[in-house]
């Protein structure tokens, strides 16, 4: 089966297509054919578009909308030149994976697309009201490209946190603004972490109920997942992206009183003070410099920029602190695994946040962390240490591929 992976967001269409079936996945054998970003959607679009083992085509062109990016990605597909030995014709793409941010309470699984589901999704809109109308758009184009009968398939960024206890994920309100407004902790990057739990799983030959572990999601957003007998029983986001960790350019956790102070001493209102926590804030606001924190380490080394230091040594110790609060909470862990981005690719920022682990026994294997970057993954701990540490490159497209098949094949998806 081909599938295409759809994550759209507010401008842009970022796709994969990846051949894949129930043997497939069993067998650990699934394919990507091709991979691309269509950015500025609505105006002079850049698209970037990219064939397995080829390299990346980049042009420009006027898209009009969600449902012009999409056609243009198939269109592409389909053509000769693009050299995708399987896709020929419209007919050989068999289905569509949606990456939908916000599912509420409602969807704890991925699940087939209809009229109801669309529903739902929609019904979601006001606790993400900047993603889940692009998810919804999205949905939409397929439908009218590829036609109502191709099967499209949802996958929850918020799914995989759906089992957190009652007393995680709720906050200490009063208790009606959660019955009238489903005000809680729902967390997101939700398919990273359970790809990452799964692989872990994999690499260790562990059983999903022996599953205990803290899965680090560090990219330009980051979060925390405490993973107890292979389930997410809580995670640092919150009702929205915004709480936790320190990232790119988010805050994390501050304290409420804050938003309230800068808007009267700098004179903005609550929607610009939120926009400052996500835009504005993170590395990229300690630092007064970038979101970037491969630009950061750069500069902290090579000019030994205060704030850069700063900026950096906040992320980590955030970490570290969120490490030992979920140590707490779930009883120990056997692992934590890093991944996204800076997790993936920075021995640095992995040795900084263990660092202050050794009293839990986490001896980091200085050879092991520093080779396992650039998409590679394994044990970075020495083999005696008591808390191990991994890493586990992400793999969001290729569990939305999947659980597409699942679903249409009516296969459980706890994998
Ligand atoms: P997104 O969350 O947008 O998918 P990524 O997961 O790609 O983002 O992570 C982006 C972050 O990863 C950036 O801060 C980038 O600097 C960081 N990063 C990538 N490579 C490295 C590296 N070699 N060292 C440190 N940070 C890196």
């Amino acid at each position: 089966m081909n599938v295409l992976i759809l994550n759209c967001g507010s401008s842009s269409v970022k796709f994969q297509l990846i051949a894949t079936d129930a043997g497939r996945i069993e067998r650990n054998t699934d394919e990507r054919l091709a991979r691309g970003l269509v950015e500025r959607v609505g105006g002079e679009s850049i698209i970037t578009l990219e064939a397995e083992g080829r390299p990346p085509q980049r042009s420009t062109a006027p898209l009009r909308d969600t449902r012009a990016a999409v056609e243009l990605v198939l269109r592409w597909a389909c053509a000769e030149e693009s050299g995708i030995a399987e896709v020929k014709s419209i007919a050989d793409v068999h289905a569509v994976g949606h990456r939908v941010v916000h599912g509420g309470e409602h969807f704890t699984h991925s699940v087939l697309i209809t009229d109801e589901v669309l529903r739902g999704i929609e019904d979601c809109i006001d606790l993400a009201p900047l993603h889940n109308p692009a998810n919804v758009k999205g949905i939409n184009a397929a439908r009218e490209v590829f036609g109502k009968g191709l099967p499209q398939v949802a996958v929850f960024d918020t799914a995989f946190h759906q089992t957190l206890p009652d007393y995680a994920y709720l906050y200490a309100l009063p208790y009606q603004l959660y019955r009238r407004h489903r005000i809680r902790r729902y967390g997101f990057h939700g398919t990273s972490h359970r790809y990452v739990a799964y692989r872990y799983r994999q690499l260790t030959n562990t059983p999903r109920d022996r599953t205990n572990i803290i899965t680090l999601h560090l990219g330009n957003g980051c979060s925390a997942a405490a993973i107890r007998a292979g389930n997410s029983v809580d995670t640092s986001m919150g009702l929205t992206p915004l709480e936790g960790l320190v990232m790119g350019t988010r805050s994390g956790d501050i304290d409420p009183a804050i938003i309230e102070f800068v808007e009267a001493k700098e004179g903005l209102s609550a929607l610009e003070v939120e926009a400052l926590l996500n835009k504005q804030s993170g590395l990229l606001g300690v630092s007064g410099l970038t979101n970037d924190m491969r630009e950061l380490l750069d500069e902290a080394r090579e000019n030994d920029d205060r704030r850069a230091r700063l900026a950096i040594e906040i992320f980590c110790y955030r970490a570290r602190k969120y490490i030992g609060s979920y140590l707490a909470a779930m009883n120990g862990a056997d692992a934590l695994v890093f991944a996204g981005g800076i997790g993936e690719n920075s021995a640095e920022i992995r040795a900084n946040i263990c660092e202050g682990l050794s009293w839990l026994g986490l001896e980091l294997d200085t050879g092991r962390n520093a080779q396992t970057t650039g998409g590679r993954e394994g044990l970075i701990t020495k083999d005696a240490s008591r808390l191990k540490a991994y890493v586990i490159p992400t793999n969001e497209e290729l569990l939305i591929a999947r659980d597409t098949v699942r679903v249409i094949g009516g296969a459980p998806q706890h994998t």
